[in-house]
């Protein structure tokens, strides 16, 4: 069986476990701890808290080397429930070139690949060590790569260049903005609504707390890095709902406002979430306190994925313009775990078969064509 034979049959077996995030990857993660195994890589399983989730890291050649390249992908796929499929998409099928299969391109076709390639990629780690990370829970916030990456950045020795093979049609990406999302509940105090001075009008703070997030999204604008390669190229803000209050003539004893942001640069991340610390904590909560003194206002952070910030040096971008002959990288509007491993001080790159348009769509698919590129591709990282 050659090794495009053994990337389809992998794959095919990979799509049939059902790893949608809600649900647990273990059977996966199982089966390619195996596979690894048996080609001589050194497995790390690492679980979620309650034990129904894994990231699995494993390194071919030595394991106290650093330097080597990170081969990275998530094993979780968005839901297929409410979608319009015209075949099982947990049951991989060959139509005309195209592989079809829920997380075809998104992303089990880079995983598959790397495993056909286990044999070459053997040989070539005793150079330089070559490290498979593949996570759980992407999709629903990169949950398990950061735990991955807490792990990695413990370490006396790390990897210096990581790859993420997210579908980008096998072009080279070097940056992609950051994704944070965020839910703010506001606990007033109810009352009549004839008499406002007695209560504490929820909604009335959350507005106050979205009249300075626009204010924050303008401030953005304005700090604006001038050699930005994004669009928009500022950080933006976007406020997404605000649920809150119950009738006309009732004060609002609870707000609850759901917002995100996309920084350009980690520096406008924390300049907002200053900023609304400290109009929390010295303006607002204070306002409220003095009426009731049980009032709150509690920030839960639904997701902060780190955008990849593109760099002069990056030798995992340069490594990929060698292996795919591309000589120039672009930026993309979707988050991946790229950022995090830029985090910890690694060049990192995206660069994946198979097109973003057929991610988390019905009938998504990968083509064999594209499948083929990340192949070659490996053959080369191989070679170098
Ligand atoms: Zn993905």
């Amino acid at each position: 069986m050659d090794d495009r034979q053994r990337c389809h049959g992998i794959l095919s077996d990979l799509i049939a476990f059902p790893t949608v995030s809600a649900d647990s990857n273990l059977d996966l993660i199982a089966y390619v701890a195996n596979l690894l195994e048996d080609a001589g890589a050194t497995v790390e399983v690492q679980q979620n808290p309650d034990g129904t989730k894994a990231n699995l890291f494993a390194t071919m050649g030595s394991t106290d080397q650093g330097g080597g390249i990170v081969l990275s992908g998530h094993t979780d796929v968005v839901p297929v429930a409410d979608q319009d499929w015209t075949r099982d998409p947990f049951k991989m099928v060959e139509v005309d070139g195209n592989l079809f299969g829920r997380g075809t391109c998104d992303m089990k076709g880079f995983i598959a690949a790397t495993l056909a390639k286990v044999d070459v990629l053997r040989d070539a780690a005793t150079k330089r060590p070559i490290h498979f990370a593949f996570t759980y829970d992407e999709e629903v916030g990169c949950i398990g790569a950061q735990s991955l990456i807490d792990l990695l950045a413990a370490r006396p020795v790390r990897p210096s260049i990581a790859l993420i093979g997210e579908p980008t049609m096998m072009q080279v990406i070097e940056g992609h903005k950051g994704c944070c999302e965020y839910t703010v509940t506001f606990t007033g105090a109810a009352g009549h609504g004839s008499a406002p001075d007695r209560g504490v009008n929820a909604v009335e703070y959350a507005v106050r707390y979205i009249n300075r997030l626009m204010e924050l999204r303008q401030a953005l604008i304005d700090r604006c890095p001038p050699d930005s390669r994004f669009d928009p190229p500022h950080s933006t803000i976007n406020v997404g709902s605000l649920h809150g209050g119950s009738a006309h003539n009732v004060i609002a004893a609870r707000a609850v406002l759901e917002w995100e942001m996309r920084p350009v640069v980690p520096e406008d991340h924390e300049f907002v979430l200053n900023d609304l610390r400290d109009y929390v904590g010295d303006v607002l909560l204070p306002d409220m306190r003095r009426v009731a003194n049980w009032a709150e206002i509690e920030t839960e952070i639904i997701g902060e994925v780190a955008g990849l910030t593109p760099m002069e040096h990056n030798a995992a971008r340069d490594l990929m313009f060698r292996l795919t002959g591309a000589n120039a990288a672009q930026t993309v509007p979707f988050g991946t775990e790229a950022g995090l491993f830029q985090s910890i001080g690694m060049d990192a790159v995206i660069c994946g078969p198979g097109s973003i348009d057929q991610a988390h769509k019905p009938d998504e698919f990968l083509s064999v064509d594209q499948l083929d590129s990340c192949l070659t591709m490996l053959d080369r990282l191989a070679g170098t």
